[in-house]
């Protein structure tokens, strides 16, 4: 047998997982989002630095920070087109994804863009945004997405999605 180039014997299957997992102290994000169509940062108690996305301790002074309510429009910081992904968004390419800083924040949170017209121009730096929510929410962050500013009004009147409060 020495000298004789190993081979391993494989079969192949499938596992099938029912699985829960949890947000964390990050869950009233999700609940708020899911329940009420609310984008809830957080504000560091010593510092006063807002993150969004929310943190329960602020990541520069290591305090408890509070959950505040944070503006649905926003402005991107940088982004990108999608053209390859996983099959839960294969219908919706191409789209745009960008770390987007909401009015008031002084971090950015990473989103998908959705536009009418999909061209770089509209998901540049600085272009501005809103968020528009699905109507059937799950607390996930695929219940809400950003669009360009000028086509939130054609947005919000599809019939699977509603604007934000
Ligand atoms: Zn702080």
């Amino acid at each position: 047998m020495s000298g004789e180039k190993f081979q391993a014997h494989e079969i192949r299957d499938f596992i099938k997982i029912n699985y829960k997992y949890t947000m964390g102290g990050q869950s009233k994000f999700f609940i708020e989002l899911k329940n009420n169509k609310k984008l809830l940062g957080t504000k560091c108690t010593k510092c006063g630095k807002t993150w969004m996305p929310p943190r329960i301790n602020c990541s520069e002074c290591y305090e408890p920070a509070d959950w505040i309510e944070m503006k649905q429009t926003g402005t991107i910081e940088v982004s990108t087109i999608v053209w390859y992904t996983t099959s839960a968004f294969i219908k919706a390419i191409p789209y745009g994804v960008a770390f987007v800083k909401l009015d008031g924040a002084d971090t950015a949170l990473l989103q998908g863009i959705f536009s009418e017209n999909l061209v770089p121009s509209k998901v540049k730096k600085g272009s501005f945004v809103k968020a528009v929510f699905l109507k059937e929410r799950e607390g996930k962050m695929t219940d809400f997405f950003f669009v360009p500013e000028d086509e939130y009004e054609t947005w919000i009147n599809k019939p699977e999605y509603e604007g934000g409060v």
